[in-house]
């Protein structure tokens, strides 16, 4: 492999490409274009898309896209060659003009808009979002210039994650800089809430993958009885990479960070066969760009290595299921972290300020913070081995609990704990400070340090959406606390009660305990918390009052794009349920019925035989065998039939919220029911005759 530092980056037309292709006075306005939100005039933008060709083209380039993210939960991409018209000689230029770059127009008939956009008006627009640098991506036979746009509608509705995120990062920058004036910063010029976002993935077999139609057409295993070994051992999390693996790792980190995605950190994680990915932390919406990179690029490289990943949320029922934990925190253009609560944080006012309007914001809008990592396929995993429960809660840590309950109990914070040494007892190893703000791997929602780590966002989801809601509650709650402070005769005495007020009006949100036990689902009920349990109850918090006033007010998200986005998710909800239902009745009807059929065919012959050889009436185990896999074959046939019907009665259910319901509540309980019988007869079952790979296959033999 190459040298990192020769090769980070080379595919990306990033700050040093344009400072040292692009005139100096294109350069210049455009940086401020990218600083301030300033408007890039047309002759400029058609400066800025030929040396972009230029330097594509060098790379070997032919096309370029359009990149964006519709709500379909995947990325999009429209290629288009650099091409102009033939000219009279029959020649063509290799050509790409400012306006191109600038705005696509894709028929956006097909992506999802929640009865948004009216198909007489179904074009949309994709504009050019300069502050995610474009970027090359090659492939096997040659090479395509990408870049990261925003999907509107032809009236400015947002059809996509990025917008809604664009304009959060808007709201906070706007609000926490009306903060951080009131006390005495005059030099920042931007807030930007910096992410990082882990990524969890499973690596299986990809002969075995093709085996398995559930997982083809799902992305989870719909049947699978429990293999003999499970992660009980924990003999995998952070275990040696093994050969095949690493390389595959290898491959991935070479070309994230062609792309310019600093991927830093890779281990096994806590299941068999599952690994986790982090980069260092970027501006929100190139984390959120990155993340996208990281899933599609894990995906292809794996294709390569004969390797199949898996980014679905829970691909193996009883197995550690797969997150994204989005790290967040605001940083100032000048450097500052300010969620970095520093030695003292006792003393840091500012700190304290910041942290009880978080705990404000996180607790008055919970609902919307879970509702930001509901999907379909988290819901198999929220509240379920290892996952972070539904219920909201934060997680401040053993010294900043004690600041507040100080502030709470006395109104004054006068001391800060400080992490003890961590003394080992053997001399040579050096002795150091343990974090004061410990861990918890429980909470949703834990404080790390200098930023907050957002735990329950699914792996195969965008981190846009959580991302989107953490910069909105976030602005909304500095913006109220900068009404009051500013109004203020006695700034001191005002920060001082106002932190106090927080503190204790929004104590309830914070727990420190063990957040996956049932203690903690009772005691949060007694507090008054919402314990949503799935993603068709979480939907609705998106178009409450509460949140509609505040997505307005902050230009984040109308009325109109929450109702759309609303349907679309209960629409989307039912039609992964509905793919699930369906194949497991193929599954089960032509997979596995049939080789039931024929192993108890067998059984009764070895039946008939043994008491052909008896004389007088004998019981043999084949016939108790028998008895048990004809009942379970009884049992499936029944399920079977019932799945079928009630997932033709969802068809005739009303779209959007009626069909979504009906799907939790009649089509999923019948999928249980269904697999319910068939996993127990895969352990009865003869292995050879199995249709399938087995959980032990997939899971241990990679
Ligand atoms: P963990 O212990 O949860 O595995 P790490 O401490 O290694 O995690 O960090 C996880 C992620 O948090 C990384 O992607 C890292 O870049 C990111 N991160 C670190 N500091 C910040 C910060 N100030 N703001 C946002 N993300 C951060
Ligand atoms: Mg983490």
């Amino acid at each position: 492999m190459e040298n990192i530092t020769e090769i980070f980056g080379e595919n990306v037309f990033n700050d040093s490409v344009m400072q040292a292709r692009l005139p100096k006075k294109v350069y210049a306005q455009l940086k401020e274009t990218i600083r301030e939100g300033k408007e890039l005039d047309a002759a400029m933008a058609d400066v800025i898309a030929h040396e972009m060709k230029e330097w594509a083209i060098e790379k070997g380039a032919t096309h370029y896209s359009h990149w964006f993210q519709p709500l379909t939960g995947a990325t999009a991409e429209k290629h288009d060659a650099f091409l102009s018209a033939p000219k009279e000689n029959g020649k063509v230029l290799m050509e790409f003009s400012g306006k191109e770059l600038i705005k696509g127009e894709p028929d956006a008939s097909s992506f999802p808009s929640g009865g948004l956009r009216a198909t007489f008006e179904a074009r949309g627009y994709t504009a050019w979002d300069c502050t995610s640098p474009a970027f090359v991506k090659k492939d096997e036979k040659g090479a395509t210039l990408y870049i990261p746009t925003a999907f509107c509608s032809y009236k400015g509705e947002a059809l996509d994650e990025k917008t809604p995120l664009l304009r959060s990062m808007e709201a906070v920058n706007k609000q926490a800089l009306r903060l951080i004036r009131l006390f005495g910063n005059t030099t920042s010029r931007r807030v930007t809430p910096s992410v990082g976002a882990e990524q969890e993935y499973f690596i299986i077999d990809r002969e075995k993958y093709l085996k398995r139609k559930d997982l083809i057409f799902t992305g989870r295993t719909l049947f699978g009885a429990m293999p003999p070994k499970g992660q009980e051992l924990d003999d995998h999390y952070f275990g040696v990479i093994r050969e095949r693996i690493m390389n595959f790792m290898r491959e991935v980190n070479e070309e994230l960070w062609k792309m310019g995605v600093s991927a830093k950190t890779q281990h096994n994680e806590v299941a068999p066969g599952q690994h986790e990915l982090a980069p260092i932390y970027a501006q929100c919406n190139v984390a959120a760009d990155h993340n996208q990179l990281v899933m599609e690029t894990l995906k292809s490289v794996a294709y390569r290595h004969n390797l199949q990943c898996l980014l679905h949320e829970k691909p193996f029922a009883g197995v550690n299921g797969s997150g994204k934990h989005n790290n967040w925190s605001l940083t100032t253009d000048d450097g500052i972290n300010l969620l970095d609560p520093g030695k003292t944080p006792h003393e840091n006012i500012q700190f304290l300020l910041m942290l009880t309007c978080i705990l404000k914001a996180v607790d008055c809008h919970a609902d919307l913070l879970r509702e930001s990592a509901a999907d379909v396929g988290n819901d198999q995993r929220l509240g379920a081995d290892e996952a972070p429960p539904a219920i909201i809660s934060v997680y401040l840590g053993e010294q900043l609990e004690d600041v507040l309950t100080q502030l709470i109990s006395t109104g004054e914070a006068t001391h800060s704990l400080h992490g003890e040494r961590l003394n080992t007892g053997v001399r040579t190893l050096p002795d150091f400070r343990k974090d004061a703000t410990d861990r918890n791997r429980t909470s949703p929602f834990a404080f790390t340090g200098n930023k907050f780590e957002f735990r329950m966002v699914g792996s195969r989801d965008s981190i846009a959406s959580a991302n989107v809601v953490l910069n909105t509650i976030a602005a909304e709650a500095f913006c109220e606390a900068c009404d009051v402070l500013e109004k203020a005769e006695d700034f001191e005495m005002a920060v001082h009660d106002l932190i106090k007020k927080y503190a204790s009006e929004h104590a309830r949100i914070v727990f420190n305990g063990n957040g996956y036990s049932q203690e903690w689902v009772e005691e949060a009920a007694r507090r008054g918390l919402p314990n949503i349990a799935s993603a068709v109850d979480a939907i609705p918090s998106l178009t409450t009052d509460k949140s509609v006033q505040m997505f307005e007010k902050f230009h984040v998200l109308t009325k109109a794009e929450l109702e759309s986005r609303r349907e679309i998710k209960y629409e989307s909800y039912a039609k992964a349920v509905n793919i699930e239902a369906r194949a497991m009745l193929d599954i089960a009807s032509k997979q596995i019925l049939p080789v039931v059929v024929e192993y108890a065919t067998m059984l009764a012959h070895s039946v008939n035989e043994v008491k052909a050889a008896c004389s007088e009436a004998c019981t043999c185990v084949q016939e108790e065998m028998l008895c048990e896999v004809s009942g379970l074959l009884k049992d499936m046939k029944g399920a079977l039939d019932c799945l079928r019907a009630r997932t033709d009665e969802a068809s005739h259910k009303a779209a959007g919220e009626e069909q979504a319901r009906y799907f939790k509540t009649e089509v999923e309980p019948a999928m249980q029911a269904l697999r319910a019988p068939a996993d127990r007869l895969e352990m009865l079952v003869a292995k050879d005759m199995w249709p399938m790979p087995s959980y032990g296959d997939l899971l241990f033999e990679v």
